[in-house]
């Protein structure tokens, strides 16, 4: 005994097989409801028959009453698609993209339909990277809104388990390409089904969706480095990856272009990272970071709101460390604190005004105090030496420096002892 509920758009019908499932967190005739109140959302000529007939008592324990509503639901849309195919109006609802709740919609329902068992995805080794769990529609929806991907995008999810945050992607932003990859078989098994459902449900309601790809594989094997390369946003759920996999992790990163945006459940260096002497072959050098406001439910695992993290690639923080040090600059910025170190180097890091972005454009100051405002052809320049920009040469596993900027470093240090500052002034 089937139930067939047509596509709004003239598409292949959906089929649901009586007796419905119902089980913990799933009710399929609930499922139908909602789908033909979706299915009959873009029509505003049914909005009244729909409330009025169409719902219209329905028994969803009874098979006769839901084989009833369906019937009156496909005459509706028939008689609708007779009216309207070829037309302008018709073309106008085609291939939109789906508004966020719709979205939703069938992303929960393809996740019913494709993850038969989900207690399959809690059979993994404990405190291992293969530790499974999952980010919530409304953090990657926050998410969305932080980062604004454009066509330009190429989004990639390190470990994407069954492949729900790539397709949200593919359905609510206008990314070139979305990208996933898993290791682990059953998540993995279960990607393939959410890719043929999510397909089919999408085009069931007539809804746009960019082109994506759900990988079966490690993101470490060398197959897949230009998947980090040709990223510009890169999502990570690495919060039970562990220390070996977060640093096999940054040494990739150390590879991306600049301006490329990671979002992870962990971060990949302190919030308050300041570039010195003694840190310079961290991946904080190379990348500004900061939280984004955690959201209720945004995971799996638990109920509580959970932190993730922005980090974006920008080498031109190095630069301008090795460019404040060449000045001397960080001895007159900082000159309460040149007696004992200038190695340390921080831009207006708000953070101790409640925000934690960094702002590389603000004046240099050092403990929230700034002593004198910074010449800006020095200090916000890139150039060192009027060679045009310093190159960092940045390699798997390590920041090696550039000649010119380890003798810069060199230079640096011998001025520094030379020009010991005079009652907190530097001497000229
Ligand atoms: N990204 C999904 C999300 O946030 O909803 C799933 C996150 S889940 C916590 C992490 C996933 O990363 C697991 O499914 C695990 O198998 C996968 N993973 C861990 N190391 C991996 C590797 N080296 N290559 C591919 N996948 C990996």
């Amino acid at each position: 005994m089937e139930l067939r509920l047509n596509s709004p758009v003239g598409n292949l019908p959906a089929v649901y097989y009586w007796p419905l499932c119902k089980k913990k967190g799933y009710d399929e005739a609930k499922e139908i409801i909602e789908t033909i109140v979706w299915g009959c959302s873009d029509i505003p000529d049914l909005s009244v028959p729909l409330k009025k007939n169409i719902l219209h008592d329905v028994d969803v324990t009874s098979y006769e009453s839901m084989k009833a509503l369906t019937k009156r639901y496909n005459k509706a849309i028939n008689n609708v698609l007779l009216l309207e195919k070829g037309t302008q109006k018709f073309c106008d609802r085609l291939n939109r993209v789906a508004s966020k709740e719709l979205l939703r919609h069938i992303i929960q329902q393809t996740y019913s339909a494709a993850v038969t068992d989900a207690e399959e995805l809690n059979k993994y080794q404990a405190f291992s990277p293969d530790v499974y769990g999952e980010t919530s529609f409304d953090l990657i929806t926050q998410m969305l809104d932080v980062i604004k991907p454009g066509k330009d995008d190429v989004f990639v999810d390190l470990g994407s388990g069954v492949g729900q945050v790539v397709l949200q992607l593919a359905g609510a932003s206008p990314c070139k390409r979305c990208v996933g990859i898993e290791r682990a078989d059953v998540p993995a098994k279960y990607a393939k089904a959410m890719e043929s459902k999510f397909k089919f449900w999408m085009q069931w309601y007539g809804k746009r969706y960019g082109y994506f790809e759900l990988i079966k594989g490690d993101f470490f094997h060398d197959a897949f480095r230009d998947k980090f390369t040709e990223a510009t946003v890169i999502f990570v759920n690495n919060f039970a990856f562990g220390p070996a996999v977060d640093h096999k992790l940054k040494e990739r990163f150390a590879e991306l272009k600049q301006g490329t945006k990671i979002v992870s459940s962990k971060s990949f260096c302190p919030l308050n990272f300041r570039i010195s002497d003694r840190n310079l072959s961290d991946i904080g050098t190379i990348m500004i970071v900061s939280e984004i406001a955690p959201v209720k439910s945004s995971v799996s695992w638990t109920g509580k709101p959970v932190s993730y993290y922005l980090h974006v690639i920008d080498r031109t923080k190095l630069e301008k460390y090795f460019q404040a040090k060449k000045n001397g600059s960080l001895h007159s910025l900082f000159a309460e604190d040149a007696e004992t170190s200038c190695d340390s180097f921080e831009t207006d890091n708000s953070r101790e005004n409640g925000d934690k972005y960094l702002n590389l454009n603000a004046p240099l100051k050092k403990r929230g105090r700034m002593l004198k405002p910074p010449n800006s052809s020095t200090n916000n320049g890139v150039e060192i030496n009027g060679e045009g920009p310093a190159k960092s040469i940045i390699r798997p596993g390590k920041l090696v420096l550039a000649h010119s900027e380890l003798e810069t470093l060199e230079t640096t240090k011998k001025d520094k002892k030379r020009k010991r500052p005079v009652n907190g002034r530097p001497r000229n």
